[in-house]
């Protein structure tokens, strides 16, 4: 047979997931010197996964990566396989009877857990669910939040946190106008919160913000941010952190910090605490969430690698509703090496790996689920063009001669098991119906929720 990877014998490449850096893999495809056809596989009937179920409503901007994505899509080599869970209506090991390889790009799709006691109750939430059921994302579409008290307790300080908090802090007139899921709207426009905390485990120095969004706090309509200047002494070992030129981002976050803890006291209707050097340890409540238990830090150890240790001094705190924020896990995949620690797919620089740290023949991934859930949307581009390179890389000791059908092998499959797979051309009348539902509100979109009403459409 012609060599792999030419007119006559083109490359085919499976793709599991449509997120960022399953677009970035493709587009790296389409760019290498092969002749390649890639079939992208998407549980959703949607595709872009975390920029359109994860990036907040109110970020508009950051979601115009979609456009970036939707460019890539109308390419020749590009095939979209939505409504499909890999693992469950098809397998990896089905994929590798049809493609040359595989790149798993499924991202991390869930949250990581406190795992303390009350940790479970009514009004203990995960912020996952929460950011999935603002964004509309089918599987949270049901989740019941409930903003009757006046006080919600945010565990984590990452961007996810920063993002939770500003949808709580804001008045629905900043959200309406946004792609906010209409439900969420709703509930959000009878809440009741006017307390909103934001709990580090460690101090100012290591909030893990993007300082643009932190500065956000300080521009919301009812909304003011409180700091404690007291909260933001430092140890010896944080005033060197802020020093070090790397750190820029850090210290940008704790010179915002200090100007709000200068701020006039607020007279807003709702204040959103920044507190650090507290940890989460108990959640209490009669049948539901009433309060939450925190013990005191300090934090030990050489600059940059200071982490947080309890003191043994608790205070707690009158709360209704708890998001932990704390990040987000990997889920493994049936049939590919899952590595528990980190929850990621066992590879190296994006080859999977077998027990030994052998490659195993095919298998690839990308992005979060390769390196954990950090990083901004960009960071997955060349991490995706890395894994692409590895995959580039190996062709030569693939055989050309084994007969790789691709798309036709996959439905031929989907097919027989009655899977129904949708299109991108399907996507896209989803995708104009959505457009045309945000109108009369002058929102950018007004999403389908459930499955079943995107796959009603397309009947
Ligand atoms: P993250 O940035 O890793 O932040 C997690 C936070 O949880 C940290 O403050 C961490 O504290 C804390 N934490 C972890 N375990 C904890 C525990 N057991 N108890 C208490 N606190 C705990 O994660 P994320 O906010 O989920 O964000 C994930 C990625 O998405 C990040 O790369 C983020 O930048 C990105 N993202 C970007 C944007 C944007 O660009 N606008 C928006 C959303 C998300 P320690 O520091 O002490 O570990």
């Amino acid at each position: 047979m012609s060599t792999l990877g030419s007119a006559q014998n083109p490359l085919c490449v499976a793709i599991v997931g449509s997120g960022p850096s399953g677009f970035y893999s493709t587009e790296a495809l389409i760019r290498s010197e092969l002749t390649v056809k890639v079939d992208m596989f998407e549980r959703l009937p949607s595709p872009y996964g975390l920029v359109r179920s994860g990036v907040a409503p109110d970020h508009q901007k950051l979601k115009q990566a979609i456009q970036v994505y939707a460019k890539i899509a109308e390419q020749p080599e590009f095939n979209f396989i939505g409504n499909v869970t890999v693992g469950r209506d098809i397998s990896v090991a089905e994929l590798c009877t049809t493609h040359h390889a595989v790149i798993l790009t499924y991202g991390a799709e869930t949250n990581r857990r406190l795992g303390i006691s009350g940790d479970d109750l009514p009004g203990s939430h995960t912020a996952t669910e929460f950011v999935g059921w603002y964004n509309g994302h089918p599987d949270y579409r049901d989740r019941i939040f409930d903003l009757s008290h006046e006080t919600a307790v945010i565990i984590g300080q990452g961007n996810v946190a920063a993002d939770v908090s500003r949808i709580l802090a804001k008045n629905v007139d900043e959200l309406k106008h946004t792609d906010i899921a209409e439900h969420a709207l709703a509930v959000l426009a009878e809440s009741n919160i006017k307390n909103i905390y934001i709990i580090g485990r460690r101090g100012p120095a290591q909030a893990k913000f993007a300082s643009k969004e932190i500065k956000e706090f300080g521009e919301l309509e009812i909304c003011d941010p409180i700091v404690d200047p007291d909260e933001l002494l430092l140890n010896p070992a944080s005033e060197n952190e802020l020093r070090d030129k790397s750190n820029s981002g850090s210290k940008k976050n704790y010179d915002i910090l200090s100007k709000y803890s200068s701020l006039p006291t607020s007279n807003k209707q709702r204040q959103c605490h920044f507190t650090f050097l507290k940890s989460p340890i108990k959640i209490i409540g009669d049948g539901r969430v009433e309060k939450i238990i925190l013990e005191k830090n300090k934090l030990t150890g050489d600059p940059m690698r200071q982490s947080a240790r309890g003191t043994g001094r608790t205070i707690e705190l009158e709360t209704g509703i708890v998001f932990s924020s704390i990040g987000y896990r990997g889920l493994s995949m049936p049939g590919v090496p899952f590595n528990d620690d980190w929850g990621v797919l066992a590879n190296s620089d994006g080859r999977i790996v077998d027990a030994d740290n052998k490659p195993l023949p095919q298998l690839y991934c990308a992005g979060w689920i390769k390196r954990g859930p950090t990083g901004i949307i960009g960071t997955n581009r060349a991490d995706s063009v890395a894994t692409v390179a590895a995959l580039l890389e190996d062709v030569k000791n693939m055989d050309a001669d084994e007969h790789k059908n691709g798309a036709e092998g996959a439905y031929l499959i989907l097919d027989n098991k009655g899977i129904r797979h949708i299109s991108f051309s399907d996507w896209k009348k989803i995708d104009q119906k959505e457009l045309e539902r945000g109108l009369p509100n002058a929102k950018p979109r007004e999403k389908f929720t459930y499955i079943k009403e995107m796959l009603e459409l397309l009947d």
